[in-house]
C-alpha cells in the first residue's frame, strides 16, 4: 500500500498541483484572485481549465461537474463528458475557462421557496476558487456556489462566502485598532461527525430505516446504552475495515481525517478531521457524509446520518468547533501572552458572548429540522435552550473585571483589561461539559447543536454573521470614543459582560432546573422548529443579514419557506410510511397471533376444562386491545394527512407537530407494546436489538 503522505491529496487539484502546472504568471494572478475575492479573468480561466483537464485526464477522469449545494442540504451534480467532435467520427477532450467558471445547470426541481418563480426559471453555478476541484469516481468535481439570476443565492454556499466575508471585514477593523494590519482574516472549523453503522440486511428488512432514515417503532432493547461499554470501547474488526478504507478515501481527496472513535450508544460512531477554512470544512464535510454512506455500503452496511434514529438511545449530532484566524496563524481566540494580547483576546471573546445572547433564536433556528427536534431537549444532547459554557476560571476573571474586583488573592489588585495578563488556564480544564450548546475549549467554541445529517453551513452563517455584527459595534464604539484606548476596551468590555452575563452558564444543561433558571434569565426556550422558524424573518434578523449583505429580505423569506417546507414533509414520509408498515404488516401480523392463540386456547380447552390456558387468552386479550388501539389510532392519522393541505406554511408545520407527529407518538406507543407480546416468529420486523448489535 502506499504510504498516507502519498496518497494524501492525490485527487486533488490543490496549491501544489497548481503551481507544478500552471505558469507562474497564471499562478500569481489566481493567488490574488482568490485572496481578494474577485473575478477571474477569462484568459487566465482558459489557461487553469486546461491544465486542470489535462490533469484529471491523466488520473482517469472522463467527465466534469460543478458541484454545488442546494437548498437539499446534500450535494448536486451532473456530469458532462469532456469529448468535442474533432471530425472523421474522431473526438478530442476540451475543458474552457468558460465551463471552469461558470455553469448553468437546469435547476428548476431544487428547492427555491418561492425565489424563482416570481425571477427566472434557471439558476446558474460559479466556481468558489478557495475551494479545489477534486476527482470523484472519475468526475472533475468544480465546487460551486449556486444563484438565480437575479443573484438571489439558492444554495448554503453563497451566504457561507458572504458570512466569511463579513466577518473578516469587521474583524480587520478591530485588529486595526490592535496595531495588526493589512492581514486577511478567515473563521476556522473543525466539524466532529457522528454516526450509526447497522449491517445491510437488517436494513433490508426496515422500511421505516429505508424510506425515512429512522425507526418509526421499536420496543426497548434489553441492552441499551446503559452499561457505558461502547464509548471509545475496542472498534470491532468489521467496522476498523471500514474506517480504514474510509480514511483512504478521505485522504485522498485531502481532507484531513484525524480521530474515529466508538460513541455512546452501540453501533454508534464519530470521526473527526483537523480543522480548516469554514468554506472547506463544510465541502469537506458533505464529502464526509457522501464518503461514510459509500464506503460502509462497500462492507456490506448502512451508515445512518439522521439526528434520531433509536428512541431511547442517543442520538447523532455534529459538533461544530469554530475559531478565527489571521493568515499567519493566529488563533484570535487563544488568550495571549501579554497584557495587550489578553485584552485582544477577552474582546473577541466578548462579542461571541453578545452574539450568542443577541441572537440566540439564530442559533436554534439554524440547526432546526423535524430530525434533530428530537435531539434538542431530549436529555442526552444540548437543550434548545441557547447558553454559553466558559469554565469557571474564565467567568470568574469576567466577574472580577464586572465588578472591579481583584481576580487572584495574591495578588490584591483590581482586575484591568490591558493591563493584566490573564493567568494560565490549562485548556483541558475548560471543556468538560458535555450537556452545554455553545461550550468555549480553551482556544475555540464548540457549537454542539448541530444534527448530523445536516450541512455545516447555515450554523456558520449565523456565526460568522452574529460576530461579525458585535463586531462591527465594537469597532463603531473604539473607533470613535474619546477616551484612550486602554480605558474605552476597558469600559466596553465591562459593559459587554454586565449586560450580557446570562448567557453564561456552567452547569448541567440536561437538568430539569436549567429549564426554570433560563427561563427567569430571559432566555429563549424555542423547543421545536416550528416554534422557532418563524423568528428568521423577525426585524432585527432581516436588519442582520442584510447590513452584512448575507442575505436580503427575499432570500430569507425563501429560506423560511424552505425550511417549513422540509418540516412538513419529512413528517409527512414518516407518517405515510408508519401507516403502511402498521396497514400492511403489523395489524395482520398481531392479528393472526392473536387467532393463533385464541384457536390454541380452545384446543386446550377441548382436552380439559381445567387446564391453564392464561397465557394464551391474557395475551390474546392485551392485542386485541392494542390492536383496536393501533387501528384507531392508524384511521386518525390517515385522516389527519387528509387535512393537511393547508396553505399557510407556519400553520400547517404546528398541524404536522400538533396533530400529525403527535398521533404517530401515540400509535408508536401501542406498537412498541405490541412488540413485546407478540411472538418473534410473527412480528415483521428486526428489533432493535437485532440492529443496534446487527455489527458483530
Ligand atoms: P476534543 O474535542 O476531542 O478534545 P480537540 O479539542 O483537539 O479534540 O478538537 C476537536 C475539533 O476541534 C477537531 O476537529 C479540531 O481540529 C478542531 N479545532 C481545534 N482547533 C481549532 C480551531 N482553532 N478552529 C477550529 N477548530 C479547531
Ligand atoms: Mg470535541
Amino acid at each position: 500500500m502506499n504510504t498516507v503522505t502519498e496518497i494524501f491529496g492525490m485527487n486533488v487539484f490543490d496549491d501544489a498541483v497548481m503551481k507544478e502546472r500552471l505558469p507562474e504568471e497564471t499562478y500569481n494572478q489566481l493567488q490574488r484572485t482568490t485572496r481578494d475575492g474577485r473575478h477571474l479573468d477569462s484568459a487566465v480561466a482558459d489557461v487553469v481549465a486546461a491544465a486542470m483537464k489535462d490533469w484529471a485526464i491523466e488520473k482517469g477522469a472522463t467527465h466534469y461537474t460543478h458541484w454545488f449545494q442546494p437548498m437539499t442540504g446534500i450535494t448536486a451534480e451532473k456530469h458532462d463528458s469532456f469529448i468535442f467532435p474533432a471530425g472523421d467520427g474522431k473526438i478530442i477532450m476540451e475543458f474552457s475557462g468558460k465551463e471552469l467558471i461558470r455553469g448553468e445547470p437546469d435547476a428548476s426541481s431544487f428547492p427555491n421557496g418561492g425565489i424563482r418563480a416570481t425571477f427566472e426559471a434557471r439558476g446558474y453555478t460559479a466556481w468558489d476558487p478557495n475551494s479545489f476541484a477534486f476527482i470523484k469516481d472519475n468526475v472533475l468535481c468544480i465546487p460551486t456556489a449556486f444563484c438565480s439570476y437575479t443573484g438571489e443565492a439558492l444554495d448554503k454556499k453563497t451566504p457561507l462566502l458572504r458570512s466569511m466575508e463579513a466577518i473578516s471585514r469587521q474583524t480587520k477593523r478591530i485588529l486595526k485598532l490592535f496595531g495588526t494590519e493589512d492581514t486577511v482574516v478567515r473563521t476556522t472549523v473543525g466539524a466532529e461527525q457522528e454516526y450509526f453503522l447497522i449491517d445491510k440486511e437488517v436494513y433490508d428488512r426496515r422500511k421505516d430505516i429505508i424510506f425515512t432514515g429512522r425507526t418509526l417503532f421499536g420496543a426497548k432493547p434489553p441492552k441499551g446504552q446503559e452499561m457505558d461499554d461502547h464509548y471509545f470501547g475496542a472498534i470491532k474488526p468489521r467496522v476498523k475495515a471500514f474506517m480504514s478504507e474510509l480514511d483512504e478515501e478521505l485522504w485522498k481527496l485531502g481532507i484531513l481525517a484525524k480521530t474515529e472513535h466508538n460513541e455512546a450508544a452501540p453501533a454508534q460512531h464519530e470521526l473527526a478531521p483537523v480543522f480548516s477554512t469554514t468554506n472547506i470544512a463544510a465541502d469537506h464535510n458533505q464529502l464526509t457524509m457522501e464518503l461514510l454512506q459509500k464506503v460502509a455500503k462497500r462492507h456490506g452496511m448502512v451508515c445512518l446520518l439522521h439526528e434520531k434514529p433509536f428512541k431511547g438511545v442517543n442520538g447523532s449530532g455534529k459538533h461544530n468547533n469554530w475559531s478565527l484566524s489571521t493568515d499567519s496563524g493566529i488563533n484570535l481566540l487563544n488568550p495571549g501572552e501579554t497584557p495587550f494580547e489578553n485584552a485582544q483576546f477577552l474582546l473577541f471573546l466578548c462579542a461571541v458572548l453578545k452574539a450568542v445572547d443577541d441572537y440566540q433564536d439564530l442559533l436554534r433556528i439554524c440547526v432546526a429540522s423535524a430530525g434533530n427536534d428530537h435531539r434538542l431537549g431530549a436529555h442526552e444532547a444540548p437543550p434548545a435552550i441557547v447558553s454559553v459554557y466558559l469554565g469557571d476560571e474564565l467567568t470568574d476573571i469576567l466577574s472580577a473585571i464586572e465588578n472591579d474586583e481583584a481576580y487572584d488573592n495574591k495578588e490584591r489588585e483590581i482586575m484591568k483589561v490591558g493591563v493584566h495578563t490573564l493567568p494560565r488556564f490549562p485548556k483541558d480544564t475548560t471543556d468538560r461539559n458535555r450537556t452545554s450548546p455553545f461550550a468555549f475549549t480553551g482556544n475555540k467554541f464548540e457549537f454542539r447543536m448541530l444534527g448530523s445529517s445536516a450541512s455545516i453551513s447555515d450554523a456558520n452563517v449565523v456565526i460568522n454573521t452574529t460576530v461579525a455584527e458585535e463586531l462591527r459595534q465594537f469597532a463603531d464604539y473604539l473607533e470613535t470614543s474619546n477616551e484612550d484606548f486602554e480605558t474605552s476596551l476597558h469600559n466596553l468590555i465591562k459593559k459587554v459582560i454586565s449586560e450580557h452575563k446570562r448567557i453564561i452558564f456552567n452547569g448541567n444543561g440536561y437538568d430539569e432546573a436549567w429549564v426554570r433558571e433560563a427561563e427567569k434569565r430571559g432566555l429563549l426556550n424555542l423547543v421545536s422548529t416550528p416554534d422557532c422558524a418563524p423568528c428568521l424573518v423577525d426585524r432585527k434578523n432581516i436588519d442582520l443579514f442584510a447590513k452584512h449583505k448575507v442575505y436580503n429580505e427575499t432570500e430569507l423569506n425563501s429560506r423560511l419557506e424552505i425550511m417549513l417546507e422540509n418540516y412538513c414533509k419529512l413528517i409527512n414520509i414518516e407518517a405515510l410510511t408508519m401507516v403502511s408498515m402498521v396497514k400492511s404488516e403489523i395489524l395482520p401480523a398481531v392479528s393472526k397471533y392473536s387467532h393463533e392463540l385464541t384457536i390454541r386456547s380452545l384446543d386446550k380447552r377441548a382436552l380439559t376444562k381445567t387446564v391453564n390456558v392464561d397465557y394464551e387468552t391474557e395475551t390474546a386479550k392485551r392485542i386485541c386491545e392494542l390492536e383496536g388501539n393501533a387501528y384507531d389510532a392508524v384511521c386518525r392519522l390517515d385522516k389527519a394527512l387528509c387535512n393537511s393541505d393547508i396553505a399557510d406554511s407556519e400553520k400547517k408545520a404546528r398541524f404536522f407537530r400538533d396533530t400529525v407527529f403527535a398521533t404517530m407518538e401515540e400509535l408508536r406507543g401501542y406498537i412498541d407494546e405490541l412488540e413485546t407480546v407478540t411472538a418473534s416468529e410473527y412480528w415483521p420486523y428486526p428489533t432493535y436489538g437485532d440492529i443496534l448489535f446487527s455489527i458483530r
